[in-house]
């Protein structure tokens, strides 16, 4: 039986791609092999990954003057590709809003100036600082923000708007809300939250901005050879795009990015508007700047927490403990969990509560 899963990542993907996938398993688009088997030079392959990169394009609405590649490594591998390819002055601003902001900024450190001009770790991380009162540093390289703080459950409601190219880590948001692509300098995300299995990472990125990465970057960090060689310049993580692919085009018959805001923001509502008026639990993001991804929430009694997880489990709602950090549970409900999963999850909440309060 086929469970909701509330995981933050690796994450839940729609049925529909995963019922496509294993149809088209053995004999992927009349080759006879799988799409594990056939080279990445084959045409057939060759063109899963233009239609994955023309449907970001389509779906995000991004200029012509960007860059859309598809890379390894993880969001992580990227903390480093991002000094690394930007970094002309040597400076960079950062805000650190959670955990993997928090990386980013301490791999920036690495290989130039990385100056933490935001920080809302003294509330543990419930909120985003104003971003109009920041001192944005003069002639910085770049400002380097995460737009969906995973772990914490917090996401910005505006962005910064900075005289030096903004880039956003949107892995576990990406294609989950409209954003306007040209307010950024580079998007990136690991795939494996909101989009696709992990494996692979997408960046999008200005291409006046990626002309002169750092001459000790490895050539596989290099955006602009990525770019250059249509995300092919060596073997690829061909199942991982070839899942991006099918969940784009899932995506896109679902009405694209503004439909799946629209949904997540009335499954987002319903848990917290439940949460909110619940004497058991409690969420402790300010308002304002609670994500509509991953939703944390407490009971106020580490016992009670555990209890709930694992009758949850039981009930057939999965994954839904707390990271590590901060405890407690929390309920990620990307684009591919349905309104049924996040109703059956609140269904849950009420009978728990009723039995625990
Ligand atoms: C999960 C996550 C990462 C780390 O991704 P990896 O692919 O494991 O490197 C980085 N940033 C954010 C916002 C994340 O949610």
């Amino acid at each position: 039986m086929r469970v909701y899963n509330f995981a933050a990542g690796p994450s839940t993907l729609p049925l529909k791609v995963l019922e496509k996938a294993q149809s088209e398993f053995l004999d992927f688009a009349g080759t006879g092999m799988s799409v594990c088997e056939i080279s990445h030079r084959d045409k057939a392959y060759e063109a899963v990954v233009k239609s994955a990169e023309a449907l970001v394009r389509e779906l995000l609405n991004v200029p012509d003057d960007y860059a859309v590649i598809f890379v390894q490594g993880g969001a992580s591998t990227q903390f480093a590709a991002i000094p690394l390819n930007l970094m002309q002055t040597g400076v960079a601003d950062y805000i650190v809003t959670g955990n993997f902001a928090k990386k980013a900024w301490q791999e920036g450190q690495i290989y130039g100036t990385a100056n933490k001009i935001g920080d809302s770790s003294d509330k543990t991380y419930t909120y985003i600082p104003d971003v109009d009162k920041l001192a944005y540093t003069d002639g910085a390289d770049y400002v380097h923000i995460t737009s969906n703080n995973t772990i914490f459950g917090s996401r910005y409601s505006k962005f910064p708007k900075c005289k030096a190219p903004l880039v956003a880590d949107m892995s576990s948001e990406i294609f989950s809300r409209e954003v306007n692509v040209s307010d950024f300098g580079v998007i990136y995300a690991g795939a494996q939250k909101n989009l696709a299995p992990a494996g692979v990472t997408i960046v999008i990125a200005k291409r006046s901005l990626i002309e002169n990465p750092l001459k000790i970057c490895p050539t596989m960090l290099k955006w602009k050879v990525q770019d250059e060689n249509g995300s092919l310049y060596n073997t690829p993580p061909a199942f991982a795009i070839y899942m991006a692919n099918l969940v784009l085009e899932n995506l896109k018959e679902l009405g694209g990015v503004k439909a799946m805001q629209q949904q997540n923001e009335y499954k987002a509502a319903l848990l917290y508007d439940f949460i909110d008026n619940s004497k058991l639990y409690k969420n402790n993001v300010v308002p304002e700047f609670r994500s509509i991804m991953n939703v944390p929430f407490v009971t106020g009694s580490e016992e009670l927490d555990a209890k709930f997880v694992a009758e949850a489990k039981k009930a057939g709602l999965v994954s839904l403990k707390g990271h590590r950090i901060v405890g407690g549970m929390r309920a990620s409900i990307y684009n591919a969990m349905p309104v049924e999963g996040v109703k059956a999850l609140i269904e849950f909440m009420k009978k728990f509560e009723k039995e625990n309060g």
